[in-house]
Order: structure tokens, then sequence, then C-alpha cells
């Protein structure tokens, strides 16, 4: 039975729902009532945790979490899906996102999180499937092109990664102007949360800061104190994510905090918030600095707070604190 009311079923296709930013978005499409469907690759191990709380027997009438097998290098099988899934939306979030393994595996990194862009926009433009698209775009794109950074302004990428997300920028924008299709750039600045990658540094340093306050860990190696990033809660860019594709028009937006603080920093923040001198625990080494270094990204997330309605709440100095209780909880 149908209501005049009613909003047309939405359904949604994420890749890379395993991740941290793809958990917190299926979280919040299945709050919105959408049916969302779920790329991911075969493991031997599970990779599953970070939405197995989302999990629902697909035998239940009620499910509205599937997930598929498939992968951003399989071409044909993102026909099928895209063909069998029929999606109103489709997030692009797979990709090999580390900067610094982007450096030991370029190639690979530009057949995912390059190539297979190309590879999902061609499967829907192939189906026919009106789907709108979201492109995970970065800011490390600008690299080093010097703060702030908006969406005017030119990329200067400076790793593998970089450059392979130039690439799909580039070619989201391509598909936008050739086929007409609604397919927009999301040029994150670095965001993070409890479910971050823990090779990130954000994580890194909160997982360290728990680990030595409850005795488990003496020492964390770290690299490049200097670098100044621009770190937002990932809960809060979801949903940055979801309004890019409910706006009348297809445009590219930055979402970032506009604040700027060093990895020094976040150490101080992590380690105040467990009572300990970061100082006394830090030693440095050379393997996780990159061949070349990004030195300074702060964006500037004007237009989608005019256009959208979108403005980040949470800054680092609180992030920090969120990152570490969790961990301190996780270590009880
Ligand atoms: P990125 O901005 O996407 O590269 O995110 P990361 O969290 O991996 O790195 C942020 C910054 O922290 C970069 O400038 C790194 O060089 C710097 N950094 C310093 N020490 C470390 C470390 O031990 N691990 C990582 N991942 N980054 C580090």
């Amino acid at each position: 039975m149908t209501h005049g009311t009613e909003r047309p079923a939405r359904t949604a296709l994420i890749t890379g729902i395993t991740g941290q930013d793809g958990s917190y978005l299926a979280e919040l499409l299945l709050e919105k009532g959408y049916t969302v469907h779920g790329l991911i690759r075969r493991s031997s191990t599970f990779n599953t945790a970070r939405i197995d709380h989302l999990y629902q027997d697909p035998h239940d009438p009620a499910a509205r979490l599937f997930l598929h097998h498939g992968d951003l290098t399989d071409g044909s099988r993102l026909v099928t899906l895209i063909e069998r899934i029929q999606p109103t939306e489709v997030y692009n979030l797979a990709a090999q996102s580390h900067v610094r393994v982007s450096f030991d595996e370029p190639e690979f990194t530009g057949m995912t999180t390059g190539l297979g862009t190309t590879r999902l926009l061609e499967a829907i433009r192939a189906s026919g499937v009106p789907a709108r698209f979201y492109q995970a775009s970065s800011s490390e794109m600008f690299g080093a092109t010097p703060p702030p950074q908006n969406e005017d302004t030119p990329f200067w990428p400076r790793s593998p990664y970089g450059a392979a997300k130039v690439y799909s920028y580039w070619i989201t924008r391509n598909y936008r102007e050739a086929y007409d299709l609604f397919a927009v750039n999301g040029i994150l600045f670095n965001h993070e949360s409890p479910r971050r990658g823990e090779t990130f540094v954000t994580r890194k340093i909160a997982m360290a800061a728990a680990a030595i306050a409850a005795g488990k860990q003496e020492t964390l190696f770290m690299g490049n104190l200097d670098a100044v990033r621009d770190w937002g809660y990932a809960k809060e860019y979801v949903e940055g994510m979801w309004r890019m594709l409910q706006a009348d028009t297809p445009r590219d937006y930055v979402l970032a905090t506009g604040t700027s603080y060093t990895v020094r920093d976040f150490l101080e923040f992590c380690f105040s918030a467990v009572d300990l001198e970061w100082q006394n625990h830090v030693s440095f080494d050379p393997r996780y600095l990159r061949p070349s270094e990004v030195d300074s990204l702060v964006g500037d997330a004007s237009r989608a707070h005019a256009d959208l309605g979108w403005k980040a709440e949470v800054l680092p100095p609180q992030l920090a604190r969120i990152m570490t209780q969790a961990e301190v909880q996780a270590q009880i």
C-alpha cells in the first residue's frame, strides 16, 4: 500500500562499507529508512567488525542491510550488482586509503583508488540506472598547495594515494559533464573517530596513550610531528556526504573544521586526557616518514555551510578526548 505523502523507496550502495566512514554512513542511512547494500571484499579473516552491530539475517523480511562480495578491480561484478540492486544513491568510499602504504604499493593504489572509480561510474552509466554518485575525494589532493584550501584550490598531490584521488576527482567531474550524471566530489579533510584504522596517526596515538596509561606499553614510535592537519569527527562528515546527494544541483564540496593543529598537539591532547606527558613516552622512528610529505592541510568549508547548512561541531581537542576515552574503555 502506498500513501501520497510517502517518499519513494531509497536504496544506497556503499563501497567501503566495512571502513570507518562506510560504517557511520550505513548507520545514518538505515536510520533514515534506506535499504543499504554494501560491497565487501572476500578475505580469509573477517573484516566486518565495524558493521556487525548493523547486520541482519537476510532471511528476515525486515532486513534492510545486504552485503555483497565484490571489488573495485572487478568491473563486470560492479555492472551485475548495479543492475541487480538498482540503487538510487552510490557512495564510493572504497580505496587503498593509507598514504604511507601507497608509496609501497603505488600500482595497486592506482588500480583501486584511481581506476576503481571509473569502473564504478562506468557500471552506472552502462546500466542506465539513474543513481546519484558520491566520490570520496580527499584533502590529500591539495598536497603541497598551501592552506587554507577550498574547492578552487589547485591540486598538488604528494603521494600515489593523492595522485590516484586527483584522477578520481576528475573522472567524477567528467562523468557529470559528459553524461549529465548527478556525480559529486566530497573533498574531505582528515576525519577520525574511535573506528579509524589503527595505523592512522590519531588512532595510533589514542590507542598508545590508553595502553601506556594501563601499563601495557612503554614507548610510542612516531614519524614527523610537525605536520599540520585539520582533523574532524567522521560521524559528522558522513552527514555532509548525504547532504551533497540531496542537493538540487550536483556540486563539489570541501568538508573541514577550519582548525590547524600539529601531530605534536594531538599527542598533547591524547596524553593529557590520561594525565601523562607524551614527551616521556614518544620516540622517533624514520620508518614513519613519507618520501614526500604533506606539510599543512587546513580546509575552508564555507561553501558546504552556505549551500548545505553543514558545519563541523567537534574540534580536535574534543575529538582527541573522545578517541582516548574510547581506548581507555576498550582496555577495561
Ligand atoms: P594522512 O594525512 O592521510 O597521511 O593521515 P595519517 O593519519 O596517516 O598521517 C597524518 C600525519 O601524521 C602525516 O603528516 C604523517 O606524516 C604524520 N605522522 C607522524 N607520525 C606518524 C605515524 O607514526 N603514523 C602515521 N600514520 N602518521 C604519522
